[in-house]
């Protein structure tokens, strides 16, 4: 039996569990190829015009799937903590889906709450594996190896040793960080972050130019007060970040993205009151490369400028 699982989305976040979990039942899981350009273009015509870029790569990726694979994961995510919610997007994706594709095999589509804890978290495994066994002993092993995995994994991108983007490489990723670099938050949605086809290779350049790229991954959770679940995490970070002295802050946002319009005004409000420089970058599917390169060695030149200027005082 062969799992579909799209690399697009929670990919970025729960990989590790899902797959250790579906290895314990016996399952053999197919992740997408990374993203390209025929990846947007294949989900392109499912999507409607005002989806953001990673809902429409979100369907590329499923599209890769479709005749390869007998079910598909597509999880809908509610919310990541508690008082927080989702965006309608992330929440009816897998109605959007079945709505949108009529040749889909059928889904995994488990509800993720995380605001219930642990149990909720034990329930939506239990659930999504139940078509493949149901035996209780294999549940529960297989649910305790994804709680294990996940654990895992985040401990290791918060030592700098993964990236999201290397979970389903042996070995990962290797460390990106100079750990000497100049000290800029980067903060937006892991899909945002680690995809490096939608945001034009951002943390390779970054490493490039000399920056220690502090994501909200390798900041560690963080308690937020915002009511969008992935702005919970990243307000968080943020004030994590400048807690630890950072020089600069980069949002990462897709355009059409309601919570993330609520991000940037945090985060310029936080980057006024401490004066430490923001930059935004808006992700869509018309950006062009050779802008954003000019931005962002612009605004590390600067960063290099200012930290200069204070340390010749
Ligand atoms: S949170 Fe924003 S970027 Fe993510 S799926 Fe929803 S609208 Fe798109």
């Amino acid at each position: 039996m062969r799992i579909g699982v799209p690399r697009a989305l929670s990919f970025f976040r729960f990989h590790p569990a899902w797959a250790a979990f579906f290895d314990r039942l016996g399952l053999e899981l197919v992740v997408s190829p990374p993203t390209n350009r025929a990846t947007l273009e294949a989900g392109l015509p499912y999507a409607v015009a005002e989806s953001c870029l990673p809902i429409k790569l979100f369907y590329g990726h499923v599209r890769a799937l479709v005749g390869q694979v007998d079910y598909v994961l597509a999880p809908s995510i509610r919310r990541l903590a508690p008082g927080s919610t989702n965006c309608a997007r992330l929440i009816g994706l897998p109605d959007l889906l079945q709505a949108t594709m009529p040749d889909l095999p059928p889904l995994i589509a488990p509800d993720i709450d995380l605001s219930q804890g642990l149990s909720a978290l034990i329930s939506l495994l239990l659930e999504a594996g139940a078509p493949f066994t149901l035996n209780p002993l294999t549940l529960r092993e297989a649910v305790m190896a994804a709680r294990d995995a996940y654990q895992a994994a985040r401990q290791a991108m918060m030592e700098g040793r993964l990236t999201p983007a290397g979970f389903d490489r042996p070995g990962g990723d290797g460390p990106l960080w100079p750990a000497d670099g100049i000290p800029v938050a980067v903060v937006g949605h892991p899909y945002n972050l680690y995809d490096p086809f939608i945001n034009h290779q951002l943390l390779n350049r970054l490493a490039r130019l000399g920056v220690n790229a502090l994501t909200p991954e390798r900041l560690g959770p963080q308690p937020g007060d915002d009511y969008w679940a992935f702005e919970y995490e990243l307000v968080g970070a943020t004030r994590r970040a400048l807690e630890r002295g950072v020089k600069g802050l980069i949002a990462v946002v897709a355009f059409g993205c309601g919570p993330d319009a609520v991000l940037v005004d945090e985060l310029q409000q936080m980057s006024r009151e401490r004066g430490v420089p923001l930059m935004v970058l808006v992700l869509d599917e018309h950006g062009g490369e050779a802008g954003l390169v000019t931005r962002l060695e612009a605004f590390v030149d600067m960063l290099h400028w200012r930290s200069a200027k204070w340390k010749s005082f």
